[in-house]
């Protein structure tokens, strides 16, 4: 057990080889987690506000253990293939997604020893993805009146990698500058962007794109916006609760597309429920052709719920969490899977985090054109783009995505 960045209990896995290499991974954790995910085993006593991981602990050092030691770690499908053995669920309830990824990770840590994973992973193609950096924290992730759970910028028109880091950077402090001048400052949400309570939804998108020029970068051209509206949090049996108003899938379609013709938005992840296919489907007809429309809770990094939105034309793109379905096999079969259908794929944090970056190498190895890590500060968020900048010394391909 080690803590997360918001000091609760997770899951960290060591995998020993034969010649000596340890492999070492930590587990994130989200907040607005979808109901579809696999499952994170909590202890759910009085210790630790029930977010205790002794369970998971032990079954990593009891049932996966006895399945995998003596294994060839390197042998990453036959790993996650014994564990799942183990637990034959849907969903992992019985040993754990947290504690299964921990183990699966791990193992590929210790293949790869000194090298790189990312290199490891990659068939020949790898880029440095384009970040989607969270500067304005909203919903589940902050304390205030913001529906929308993030507000992130998009660095996309820059040859490479340390130069979009920086424009991204240099944004994220002149959004605090404006932010204070507004008598808005106020802490940060769990992802390290600012938090403030704003009349409407849209200020935020206005307050990004001043922070943008502000910082002497062009909306749009060289920077745009991303959001996950996480629009499942504030979905209730009447509609969805936004803006102090309750509407219905098709008027919150029309919203965004209003913002789509006022603001550089480039991607909209969860505008509808995770079960609100039919709102996705119009959503996605009227506007795919113009903007990314990326599933999370609606997906859940699920092969099966995946193939359900590429059959029904659901959305264009997907956010892959690797503790959402529980092995790393899984993750990159899902991966691959979207990449056929021509979707755009997001690998992402969590709103837990640790310091482990094992989500920047799989981004750079399989070559997935976009990374979602937070804002740049906080050293949970800053060690995935600080390892981007390590990996950006010997793969210098900058994602074209969004020029
Ligand atoms: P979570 O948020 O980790 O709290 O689920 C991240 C997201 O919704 O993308
Ligand atoms: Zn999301």
């Amino acid at each position: 057990m080690v803590l997360d960045s918001r000091g609760n209990p997770t899951v960290e896995v060591d995998c020993l080889t034969e010649d000596g290499t340890l492999g070492r991974a930590m587990v994130p954790s989200g907040a607005s987690t979808g109901r579809h995910e696999a499952v994170e085993l909590r202890d759910g006593d009085n210790r630790w506000g029930g977010k205790g991981v002794d369970v998971a602990v032990a079954n990593v050092n009891g049932p996966i253990a006895d399945a995998l030691v003596g294994l060839d770690a390197s042998e990453q499908g036959v790993v996650d293939t014994a564990m799942m053995t183990i637990d034959s669920t849907p969903n992992k309830s019985k040993i754990g997604a947290n504690a299964m990824l921990g183990a699966s990770m791990a193992c590929l840590r210790a293949t790869v020893g000194n090298g790189n994973i990312w290199q490891h992973l990659s068939d020949g193609n790898a880029s440095i993805p384009v970040p989607l950096m969270n500067i304005l924290n909203g919903g589940a992730h902050a304390n205030s009146n913001v529906d929308v759970q993030e507000f992130m910028v998009v660095p996309h028109g820059f040859d490479s990698y340390p130069e979009a880091l920086r424009a991204g950077t240099e944004i994220y402090h002149s959004l605090r500058a404006v932010l204070k001048e507004a008598g808005l400052l106020g802490g940060v949400g769990d992802e390290g962007g600012f938090a403030p309570n704003l009349p409407r939804n849209e200020e935020g998108l206005r307050y990004v794109v001043e922070a943008i020029t502000r910082a002497g970068y062009s909306p749009g051209k060289e920077v745009s916006i991303a959001l996950d509206v996480a629009s499942q949090e504030f979905l209730q049996d009447d509609g969805y609760h936004i803006d102090g108003k309750v509407i219905s899938g098709s008027e919150l379609g029309l919203l965004y597309s209003s913002w789509l013709d006022d603001y550089p938005i480039v991607s909209i992840e969860d505008p509808f429920g995770e079960d609100d296919w039919d709102s996705w489907v119009e959503f996605c007809q009227r506007e795919g052709h113009r903007v990314q429309i990326v599933g999370d809770d609606l997906y859940v990094t699920n092969p099966d719920r995946l193939a359900k939105g590429i059959d029904m034309g659901a959305s264009n793109a997907i956010l892959i969490k690797l503790n959402q379905i529980g092995t790393v096999t899984e993750t990159l079969l899902v991966i691959s899977m979207a990449k056929a259908a021509g979707y755009g794929t997001v690998i992402s944090h969590r709103s837990g985090e640790t310091s482990d970056s094992i989500i920047a190498d799989i981004a750079v190895g399989t070559d997935a054109g976009q990374i979602k890590t937070g804002a740049p500060a906080r050293s949970d968020r800053t060690s995935k783009y600080n390892q981007l900048l390590r990996i950006s010394e010997e793969c210098e391909t900058y994602s074209k995505l969004f020029q």
